[in-house]
């Protein structure tokens, strides 16, 4: 079956017992690369149906350790610990209200929630991605407001596959957003977390994060026209002070660093300014005030486009707010 298949068999001699997850009186030993979980197998089988067949005799190799019978999975060992983490708490980590989980945590129950039928664990876990990748513009405002470098730690070609996974399409623009901010992970991919597996974007969707990038830059190019056109505005009583203070704010303004125009047309600063916070633009309160909203106005505007964008039509269809 798929879960056994396709797994480099590592000899049991050279299995490392996972210091946590090694329970003396446990029923079934699950091996994930290297390491070896001591478990409960009636404890599992009654949370995943996946499991609970996995652990019927037929399925699995005629293999003991430690005087159990051995189950292979295709899994890291990462992803099984934090998936044993829920299903067999030794911390109470789950009723911590304090607990807030981090991206590793939320993809690997995420990806193994749905894969062994845990609906619940899988439904937590995208619900708190959901939030983060969300398909509410007003949502995606105050996060930035609180926590600006909120997407830093996401690998956004995992996003993309965790969100069709698990039929929430409404991840995937913001998701194809953070890929056309670096082109590296485009061509090259990124790694996810611990375990190093490398994410790789399809074809299809690197053409979809490049023919993106033009968009973004256009539509950007095009709002700090309409921008320069509003600013200063006609009631203002220091026109040229506010001018200069625009051009500081829009030409450094992109926190990445490099001018539109040192970058060129596909500059990093132009790909994302009405939809990231970071200009301080220094000016008359009539200025601020007409910069801010029509900041507010193109960054709506272009949130509605964004599933055109990035081609994804028919696939966010009932996802994405009109
Ligand atoms: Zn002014």
């Amino acid at each position: 079956m798929e879960n056994t298949a396709n797994v480099a068999m590592s000899p049991l001699e050279e299995l490392t017992r996972d210091q946590d997850f090694w329970l003396q009186d446990g029923s079934v030993v699950l091996v994930a690369e290297k390491t070896a979980f001591k478990v409960y197998a009636g404890l599992l089988s009654v949370h995943s149906p996946v499991f609970s067949g996995m652990f019927s005799p037929a399925n699995h190799a005629d293999e003991t350790y430690d005087g159990c019978p051995v189950v292979r999975m295709s899994d890291s060992p990462e992803d099984v610990k934090w998936l044993l983490t829920h299903l067999i708490p030794k911390t109470l980590l789950h009723i911590k209200s304090a607990h807030v989980p981090e991206y590793p945590e939320l993809s690997a129950l995420a990806r193994l929630g749905h894969k062994y039928q845990i609906d619940a664990l899988e439904k937590h876990a995208t619900d708190r991605l959901k939030t983060v990748f969300t398909n509410n513009v007003e949502q995606f405002e105050r996060q930035l407001l609180t926590a600006s470098s909120i997407y830093a730690g996401y690998n956004p070609i995992d996003i993309i596959h965790i969100g069709r996974l698990t039929n929430n399409p409404g991840m995937l623009p913001l998701a194809f957003w953070l890929c056309a901010q670096n082109e590296d992970i485009i061509i090259d991919g990124q790694a996810r977390g611990k375990d190093g597996a490398l994410m790789v974007l399809s074809k299809a969707d690197a053409k979809r994060c490049i023919a993106g990038i033009y968009e973004l830059c256009q539509l950007s190019e095009r709002a700090l026209q309409q921008t320069r056109l509003a600013v200063p505005v006609q009631t203002c009583a220091t026109p040229t002070a506010c001018r200069a203070g625009l051009e500081a704010s829009i030409g450094t303004g992109a926190a990445s660093g490099p001018t539109q125009a040192q970058t060129g047309a596909i500059g990093k600063g132009c790909r994302d300014i009405y939809l990231l916070k970071g200009f301080r633009f220094q000016g008359c309160d009539a200025c601020k005030q007409a910069f801010g909203n029509l900041r507010r106005t193109k960054r709506r505007e272009l949130w509605k486009q964004l599933p055109r964008i990035f081609g994804l039509q028919a696939e966010l269809k009932r996802h994405w707010p009109e």
